[in-house]
């Protein structure tokens, strides 16, 4: 064990705990100040030396700091749904590299300011994978908005008609990763398809777009009713990009078809075993 240090006397005033506690919220360590008692009891407990303690406290401070700050991110980061990528089923869906999922989770590609689509059919998780991500992002400490495309471009639009399109753009440029869901599920109107290329050209290399379609890229000009509009949107989404194709059926449909599977081979099971105790259920 190290050994105890001694405290220098002319440190050692006699303990005020009001004048304690005031010093501690004015450099705002409230974690300490509220669990003074209960973290100095630990420490004693365990025999910490000072050094020890003084580590334990700024410890419990920076954690009470980060799950405040991850709570207030989570809130503002509006995601339409819990989602963990711990609980994506990678099994069930070989299209998706769980190695690669896991490399975007550190958040490396914000760093960097790439972008990522998931492309794919209704129901394969891509709301899913962008909720996780985006989760994932934030513990990792970046800021985060998700919206879903029609809601993003009807911001866009109303704010154009109000003359207020900058401080609009500001908002959704802002956030170093900002999710656009659903891209292509209803068509662009050309004024649209205008205000979204304003956005990404805004956001171009400076923060990330994580953006999920059920339209191949390759429809894209039909999205945006303008392939003049589309290939250049495209072009800054995919200069640094990672696009991750999901393909297959929708994850629900095929629960669901696992589920009524499970039941027939039962019902065969049931009807050929001759004891049915000896059925497993
Ligand atoms: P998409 O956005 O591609 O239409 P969603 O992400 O909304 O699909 O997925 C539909 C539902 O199925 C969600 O509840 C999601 O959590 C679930 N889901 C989809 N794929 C998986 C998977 N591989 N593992 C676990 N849940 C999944
Ligand atoms: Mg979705």
């Amino acid at each position: 064990m190290t050994p105890r240090t001694a405290i220098p006397a002319a440190l050692v005033s006699p303990p005020d705990p009001a004048t304690l506690y005031a010093m501690l919220a004015r450099l705002k360590l409230t974690a300490i100040r509220d669990q003074l008692d209960t973290l100095l009891a630990e420490a004693a407990r365990r025999e910490l030396t000072l050094v020890e303690t003084v580590a334990y406290l700024c410890e419990r401070e920076i954690a009470r700091k980060d799950a405040r700050r991850i709570d207030m991110a989570l809130g503002l980061a509006r995601f339409p749904m819990v989602r963990e990528l711990s609980g994506y089923d990678f099994a069930a869906q070989p299209a998706v590299d769980k190695q690669q999922i896991k490399e975007l989770a550190t958040g490396r590609f914000i760093a960097n300011g790439e972008s990522l689509l998931l492309l794919g059919p209704p129901g394969v998780g891509k709301t899913h994978l962008s909720v996780g991500l985006g989760r994932a992002a934030i513990t990792a400490g970046y800021t985060v908005l998700f919206t879903s495309a029609t809601t993003l471009i009807a911001q866009l639009v109303k704010a154009q008609t109000q003359g207020l399109l900058d401080e609009k753009l500001l908002h959704f440029a802002k956030p170093k990763l900002l999710i656009i869901d659903e891209l292509g599920y209803l068509p662009i109107e050309p004024d649209a398809a205008h205000v979204l290329f304003h956005l990404i050209s805004r956001r171009y290399e400076r923060g990330s777009i994580l953006l999920t379609s059920n339209r191949a890229v390759s429809e894209w000009g039909a999205v945006f009713g303008d392939p003049v509009v589309a290939t250049t949107i495209l072009d800054r989404l995919l200069h640094h990009s990672h696009v991750i194709t999901i393909r297959g059926e929708s994850y629900r449909l095929k629960e669901k078809r696992r589920a009524g599977l499970l039941t027939a081979s039962k019902q065969i099971d049931q009807s050929t075993t001759l004891s049915p105790q000896g059925v497993n259920s």
